[in-house]
């Protein structure tokens, strides 16, 4: 047997548990309403029909603009609508209209309203982190874990910093093959992985164009629907930092004017290789030199020639010393010149070899540029005090010989 449809449709319409409402499609009057639409919008029945639709939806967005139903005709979109519709805590509902003909063929419209308040707001908050994650010039990524990871999203200034043209030419490479050593790349998705999260980790890597840069990422690991492992994080730009870092640690140990050690260069290498010859008793040897009458050559000449000079000196040791060996500034116009590994006769020989290459030197002003030296091999266990000391006599004597020679210092007395 045939249901009988009309009455079957007259229940759908009139229990759906979204509200539904018949309306002339000219007029706007509502024709009926359903249970949910009583609900809805805290109305009776014998209420709801004697208004028009437009006093019950009005969109604050379209005052005295084209009246709703005259829009659900032409669209054939659901329509979003912030309406007033006081006491029911909505906001934002979304409205669909079909239309259909009445048995006296006058247009009529079928609408649908549904409350989507929550689904606008979460769809707000998600366009806005969005909006962050785009705009901010934080270079944000998201990739996949390992080895051989990939780029799953980058923002603009990720892209930027990577100085690639797109983010699309980031997602297609490898991960590792930004890193300058792409064993690092593991590192430090191992240590990702182990600890969950990893703060101001610091990356050398290279840009698409092959630029070296310094970067410190900061990031966490999470879990995507599927359970996998994903890594979102911030790369903080530090390469200007590190160039900063490298040149302050150069400036400590290195003499700006000479470019040799600084004192205090020479007091810890004097400090590390004293130590080791203790431990291990491999010979060490140094040379302590100091200008002859330096004093006068700069009255003669004046003070910037006499900056010449130290810086010429400096040359001549700097080009007859050893990777291994350290020619440092010890004060003024005094150098201190540290050979690990020589036993006290090589010292000697290098000694000589410096103090001629100095003399030689054809030199306008009437006060020669000559040195004077002292040299020691160190003795196991004196300590660095003592063979400095022993290095300082050595080097006066040298001075009260008459200057331009080479003295070999005394051995060390009794403790
Ligand atoms: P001696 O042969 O006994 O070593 O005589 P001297 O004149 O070299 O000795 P002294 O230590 O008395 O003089 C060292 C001079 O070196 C004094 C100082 O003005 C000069 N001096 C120290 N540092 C610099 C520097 O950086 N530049 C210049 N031009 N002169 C310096
Ligand atoms: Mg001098
Ligand atoms: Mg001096």
């Amino acid at each position: 047997m045939n249901p009988d449809t009309s009455s079957v449709y007259r229940q759908i319409f009139e229990h759906h548990p979204t509200s539904q409402l018949l309306v002339d499609a000219r007029s706007g009057e509502i024709l009926r309403a359903n249970e949910a639409a009583v609900d809805f919008f805290g109305q009776t029945g014998a209420q709801l029909v004697t208004m028009r639709l437009s006093e019950l939806i009005a969109d604050r967005s379209e005052q005295g603009g084209p009246a709703i139903q005259h829009r659900l005709m032409t669209t054939p979109l659901p329509l979003i609508l912030s309406p007033h519709i006081a006491g029911n805590g909505c906001s934002d509902i979304e409205i669909e209209g079909t239309r259909l003909h009445g048995d006296d063929e006058r247009p009529l419209l079928h609408v649908t309203v549904r409350d989507v308040t929550e689904r606008v707001r979460t769809e707000r908050a998600l366009r806005d982190f969005e909006e962050i994650f785009e705009d901010v010039p934080v270079p944000f990524y998201r990739a996949t874990p390992g080895a051989n990871g990939r780029f799953l999203r980058v923002n603009p200034a990720f892209v930027q910093l990577l100085e690639a043209d797109s983010a699309e030419e980031l997602l297609g490479h490898e991960i590792a093959s930004l890193y300058v050593d792409p064993a690092q790349r593991a590192n430090f998705s191992n240590a990702l992985m182990q600890d969950g999260e990893v703060f101001r980790y610091e990356l050398h890597m290279r840009t698409v164009k092959g630029r070296e840069i310094h970067a410190a990422d900061t990031a966490f690991r999470h879990f995507d629907e599927s359970g996998h492992p994903v890594f979102d994080g911030a790369l903080e730009d530090i390469t200007r930092r590190r160039e900063l870092e490298v040149e302050l640690s150069y400036q400590a140990r290195y003499d700006k004017l000479t470019d040799l050690a600084n004192r205090r260069h020479c007091e810890t290498v004097l400090q590390t290789e004293t130590e080791r010859s203790d431990r291990y008793g491999q010979p060490l040897s140094a040379l302590m030199i100091d200008i002859d009458h330096f004093k006068r050559i700069n009255d003669e000449r004046g003070h910037a020639e006499g900056d010449r000079v130290l810086e010429w000196i400096a040359g001549v040791l700097r080009n007859r010393v050893r990777e291994t060996d350290l020619a440092g500034r010890w004060g003024g116009e005094e150098f201190l010149v540290l050979l690990p590994s020589t036993p006290a006769a090589k010292a000697h020989r290098l000694a000589e070899e410096l103090r001629q290459a100095v003399a030689r030197e054809p030199d306008g002003g009437s006060t020669p540029v000559t040195i004077s030296v002292g040299y020691a091999g160190y003795q196991h266990d004196e300590g660095n005090a003592r063979f400095m000391q022993r290095l300082d006599r050595a080097l006066y004597a040298a001075k009260g010989d008459g200057r331009n020679r080479v003295i070999a210092a005394e051995p060390p007395g009794p403790p």
